[in-house]
């Protein structure tokens, strides 16, 4: 999952000429592990900045998460069947984009995926599988096309009783896009937004460098696969080997392919690069879904879109334009 994809600062205690230095701090949100590095003039003054950033996780969190309930996803989800709910223009645009996400994946990426949910417990290692009725029976609840939106009164509606939507998929790398464009408002020169592993950079490091990251290798999580400068841009990647099931002994990720209710099986890791964290979030859960070869063609189709995939077997794929600079550690 995403903690395994973690990066490297060369920290080299250097200092530069204004005297800016790289600070970071871990905590956790969203059920996640987050850490966000800035470049700034001391420690108070970076201490600011992330307590600022944190707060702009908060109300992301409390706007648009289906676990809080009293979110306006909530209110969407409690009156799903019944009513169109209004919500805020901002909640409005991300299920507009999460919908757009869908069309582009021919519904491999769906936020109603969450009907299917109310199967699975993914605290819970060993399952068995559900009987095919129930199976059935929570698909028919799943569907993009069912989430009715009306742009004039910027309100929602699903519109079958049993729909729920969740953004477990799409909203660690929003909150990232959001917390980096807060942050570059602030006058933050350079910094790393980690969410769980979706990272969004931008900047440098004091001096010039470019930010780094590195790709554990799924196989072997002691080592790394490759080191990626990043370059205000985001990689995000979603892997079966922290967060997963046991189903009848065999390992799968908690990513469901929404045409089947079933949890999914065919990559051991998929990281995605593109310019902001959100669509690459969003990407990466569905190349899960879609498998290896689907997964590779579509993203060759899509500018300053990257991937790289690590198939079950151990096989690598990567999109055209990925230049690896292997990197042993
Ligand atoms: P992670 O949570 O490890 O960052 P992902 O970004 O791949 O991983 O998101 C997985 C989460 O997305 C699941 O825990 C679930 O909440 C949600 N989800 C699962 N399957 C789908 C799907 N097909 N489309 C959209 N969201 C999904
Ligand atoms: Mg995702």
């Amino acid at each position: 999952m995403k903690t395994s994809f973690y990066f490297i600062i060369f920290l080299m205690a250097f200092i530069d000429a204004q005297s800016q230095s790289i600070y970071k701090r871990d905590f956790s949100k969203m059920g996640s592990k987050f850490d966000i590095t800035v470049v700034a003039n001391s420690q108070n003054e970076a201490d600011e900045f992330i307590d600022l950033a944190i707060d702009e996780i908060d109300r992301i969190e409390n706007l648009i998460s289906s676990w809080k309930s009293t979110s306006q996803t909530s209110e969407i989800n409690k009156n799903a069947g019944i009513k169109f709910i209004k919500v805020d223009a901002e909640l409005f645009s991300l299920i507009q984009r999460s919908i757009a996400i869908s069309r582009l994946t021919d519904g491999a990426f769906d936020i109603s995926y969450a009907a299917v949910d109310r199967i699975w417990n993914f605290d819970k290692k060993n399952h068995t599988w559900p009987d095919q009725q129930t199976l059935e029976n929570s698909v028919r609840n799943v569907g993009f096309e069912n989430i009715k939106i009306n742009e004039e009164t910027s309100q929602i509606f699903l519109s079958q009783k049993e729909m729920k939507i969740g953004f477990g998929a799409i909203g660690k790398g929003y909150a990232a896009d959001k917390v980096k464009a807060l942050l570059q408002g602030k006058g933050v020169t350079g910094g790393i937004i980690n969410a769980s592993g979706d990272m969004s950079a931008w900047g440098t490091q004091p001096g010039g460098k470019a930010w780094k990251v590195a790709i554990t290798n799924p196989l072997d999580q002691t080592k790394n696969y490759g080191l990626f400068e990043l370059r205000d841009k985001a990689v995000v990647t979603s892997g079966n080997y922290e967060k997963f099931i046991k189903i009848d002994d065999e390992v799968y990720s908690h990513i469901i392919d929404p045409r089947t209710g079933k949890p999914t099986k065919g990559t051991l890791s998929v990281s995605v690069f593109a310019p902001k964290a959100e669509l690459a979030d969003a990407l990466a859960t569905s190349i899960s879904v879609m498998g290896a070869d689907a997964g590779v063609y579509l993203i060759n189709q899509l500018p300053d879109v990257e991937c790289i995939i690590i198939t079950q077997g151990g096989n690598v794929i990567n999109s055209k334009g990925i230049k690896i600079n292997t990197y042993e550690n």
